[in-house]
Formats: C-alpha cells, sequence, structure tokens
C-alpha cells in the first residue's frame, strides 16, 4: 500500500468503533422501505458532522438524499441503502435487516467519509457523493432517484452488497417491470341479486389465469410473478375492488418491456370479460445491470490489498449457535461474472454511470437469503469485520478513481461501449411519487 492508501485505511481504522455504532443501531431501526426516516437521518446527520453538505432531498421520494464533499471533477459516488424486510426481525417476528442493509448503508456512508478526510488532508481535487437511497427492496429508490437525475453528472459509481463471499463483481442480474392493475366492478348481494354485480376478483382471477397461459409462449429465462393484493372481503359481497401486483423479469429492458405490454392485454381481456374497469400503474422500471471490467479489477485489487476480513472460531461458533454450519468465507474468490436470476435498482444506475459492486463476507455460507438469520449475524463481530474490509476497499478505489485518470478514462470508454449510445429512459411517470410497497401515497 502507498502512503496515501495507508493513510485512509487509517482515517477508516479511526471512524470504526462509529460506523459498528452506526449498523447496529440502523439494525435496531429496521425500517421498511420508503419508511427509513431514523436511518436516513442518522447517516446524514453522520455525513454533516463529517463536513459533507445536503445537497438535496427529494419531494417525492421520502428517505432518499445526496449529500457531497468537495468540489470539481472527478465526481465520484456511493450507494447506500438501509431498508428492512418484513417478517425478518428477531426469530422471524417483525421488521429486519434479513438482507443486510445495515451494514450496506454505513459501509458506503463511511468509505465516503474515510476518502473526504484524506482529500482534505492533502487538498486532493474531486468531489465526493453519497447517495442515501430508500427502498431498494421495492425496487424503487434509486428507479425514482435516477428519473429526477440524482446521478447525472457523475463520472463513476461504487456499491456493496454483505453476502457469504468476498468479491469484486462484474455480473449482471435481470431487468424488471413492477406493475399493479386495479379493477373497479359494482358490488351486489352475492346470493340476493348476482346479477347486478360485477365482480373485480373476478376480473384479477381471469388476467391471472391469462397470464399463466401466456407462460408457454415466452422465452423460457422470463419469469412472471403475482399476488393478489385485494380480492374482497367476504364470499357474500361481489368485490367491487380487487387489485394485483405483478413482477416481470427478462434479460434486458427491450424483453421485460415487449412481455408487460402482453401482460396488460390479458389485464384489458380480463376487464372486458368482466364489465369492470382496469387501471394499470408502473411502480418501478428496473434495468438489466451493466458490468464494467477496468472497475471490478480496481475494486478486487483494492480489495487484495485491503484482504479479506479474518474471523475467528468464536464468530463461526455464534453462526453455529443460530444452526448454521458456521463457514465463513476466509478468502477473495476471483472477480464474480455471474448473471443472477434477481434484480437490483442499482441496475438502473449503471445505464448513467459506469458501476461496479463488490461482496464482502459477513455471515455464514448457507445463510438463506432475506431472512431473519441475517438480521441476527448482522450485528455480529463477523458482520463488523466484513463492513469494515468493505468499506476500506471502497474508500480506496474510490481514491483511484479520483487520482489515477487513466483508469477512469478506461472506466469511461468501456461505459461508452456497453451503453452503446442508449440514452436513459426512466419509464416511470415523471411526477408519480416513489410507492410505499404497492401503493402510491
Ligand atoms: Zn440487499
Ligand atoms: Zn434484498
Amino acid at each position: 500500500m502507498d502512503s496515501a492508501k495507508k493513510q485512509i485505511a487509517g482515517h477508516c481504522k479511526k471512524l470504526r468503533a462509529e460506523s459498528e455504532d452506526a449498523a447496529r443501531r440502523i439494525s435496531e431501526y429496521a425500517e421498511l422501505s420508503m419508511l427509513e426516516q431514523q436511518s436516513s437521518a442518522l447517516l446524514r446527520e453522520a455525513l454533516q458532522r463529517h463536513g459533507f453538505t445536503i445537497e438535496r432531498e427529494f419531494p417525492l421520494i421520502p428517505n432518499a438524499f445526496v449529500a457531497g464533499f468537495g468540489d470539481g471533477e472527478p465526481v465520484i459516488g456511493f450507494l447506500a441503502e438501509y431498508d428492512a424486510l418484513p417478517d425478518c426481525g428477531p426469530k422471524g417476528k417483525g421488521p429486519g435487516h434479513g438482507c443486510g442493509h445495515n451494514l450496506l448503508g454505513t459501509g458506503s456512508v463511511y468509505a465516503a467519509i474515510a476518502l473526504s478526510k484524506h482529500l482534505r488532508a492533502q487538498g486532493v481535487p474531486g468531489s465526493v457523493k453519497v447517495f442515501g437511497c430508500p427502498a431498494e427492496e421495492t425496487l424503487v429508490g434509486k428507479v425514482y432517484m435516477a428519473r429526477d437525475g440524482a446521478f447525472d453528472g457523475l463520472d463513476a459509481c461504487l456499491a456493496w452488497h454483505p453476502g457469504a463471499k468476498t468479491a469484486a463483481s462484474n455480473g449482471s442480474g435481470t431487468a424488471m417491470d413492477s406493475l399493479t392493475y386495479e379493477f373497479f366492478g359494482k358490488t351486489a348481494h352475492a346470493a340476493g341479486d348476482p346479477h347486478n354485480g360485477r365482480s373485480a376478483l373476478d376480473a384479477v382471477e381471469i388476467m391471472n389465469v391469462a397470464v399463466n397461459f401466456l407462460r408457454e409462449h415466452v422465452p423460457s429465462n422470463v419469469r412472471i410473478h403475482y399476488a393478489i393484493m385485494d380480492g374482497g372481503k367476504a364470499p357474500n359481497v361481489v368485490p367491487p375492488y380487487a387489485r394485483t401486483w405483478y413482477f416481470v423479469r427478462g434479460k434486458d429492458r427491450e424483453q421485460v418491456s415487449e412481455i408487460s405490454a402482453r401482460v396488460h392485454k390479458c389485464a384489458r381481456a380480463a376487464a372486458l370479460a368482466t364489465e369492470t374497469r382496469m387501471k394499470r400503474r408502473i411502480l418501478a422500471a428496473v434495468y438489466d445491470r451493466l458490468g464494467n471490467e477496468p472497475l471490478a479489477k480496481a475494486l478486487d485489487a483494492n480489495l487484495r490489498l485491503v484482504g479479506p476480513p479474518k474471523f475467528t472460531k468464536k464468530d463461526k461458533q455464534f453462526a453455529k449457535s443460530l444452526g448454521l454450519s458456521g463457514e465463513l468465507s476466509e478468502g477473495i474468490a476471483d472477480i464474480s461474472t455471474e448473471r443472477g436470476s434477481g434484480s437490483s435498482d442499482e441496475a438502473n444506475v449503471s445505464w448513467i454511470t459506469p458501476l461496479t459492486v463488490l461482496t464482502v463476507a459477513c455471515w455464514s455460507n448457507g445463510t438463506p437469503g432475506h431472512h431473519y438469520l441475517i438480521h441476527e449475524q448482522g450485528v455480529a463481530p463477523a458482520a463488523m469485520k466484513g463492513l469494515a474490509v468493505a468499506a476500506q476497499t471502497l474508500a480506496l478505489t474510490g481514491y483511484d478513481l479520483l487520482t489515477d485518470a487513466k483508469l477512469l478514462k478506461a472506466t469511461r470508454r468501456e461505459f461508452a461501449k456497453s451503453t452503446d449510445g442508449k440514452t436513459y429512459d426512466p419509464i416511470v411517470p415523471a411526477k408519480q411519487k416513489a410507492p410505499i410497497h404497492d401503493r402510491i401515497p
């Protein structure tokens, strides 16, 4: 490590206790998507205390913010998430950090703070931005922030996610639409005068049946999932209102848009058949993630400088006490090029600026995803070691992007190649408020 990187590592070390405290407090808050007031405020206050300015808040996106430090170019961003999940709290009861976002948000924020301290001390030019991104779990926050121009003007952006292994990622995921369909019918006594009723629930069911037939005639990689969010209140009342929530996933934006249009035809057919009125809302439109090889290589090189988290026997025993294998990944895996089947709203950022993501081991192998066992491991000493590795690796890579013009140029070149002249289309309507769950406030 050269002397600048040693200094940044020193700042990380000094900030470690404070960052661990923040991660534990956000875990306690366990606030669901779009309800993260306290978590967002805690991270904002930490940033302000360390010399960042809150540059932007978003009237249509609660709990989102942009914090900035320094001025001039380049401009490097860090993505912070802090939302919890339902039924992932202690023993699976109540909200909890079943995806480890208490660590995620904190790691990104303290990476940016450590980097800013070095910039200030050494007079290094450039700007550091932290993006407070609510509601990742509902795939909403960054979709709406991107629509409102939050990520415009960035030269590059870094993110991480806690996991069961340690590696830089140059992989991808699926594109996705989140859509809600409401049907409005006419109520009636279900036994007395059903002929006067027009059932909204019938419309939901016909739509779902039509979509289930559609499955045979879409490419095999396509995934369509739905949940009935409102299907009436009692069997003896013809339901005048019903709604269903769909996720449509595919390999890229073009494929998802094409399949969503066909799902929409099923909804129109259902409304026609049942003489109900149908209303569709596009809650989120997620892109497939673009990789960036130069950036992934820079992240990997810094990860190897920092070294993987060093877990102890006690860490393993703690995981075993939860009924897990207790195998905590101790090495650094090769850069991942995996194409996952899931989606993340950070993918939208990758179409606006070069983005790379790091994974750092914070919990035991075999831990189920979106689970209370992640919440319970997410405040343990092992997770705090992962948090420290993530913050330091991100800070060092941010430093490289600010000071190594050759790296930034290569990163930008790759970005231009992969976006191939396409301009980002947010798809979600311009003035639409970010939804809480499947409802627009
Ligand atoms: Zn997550
Ligand atoms: Zn998640």
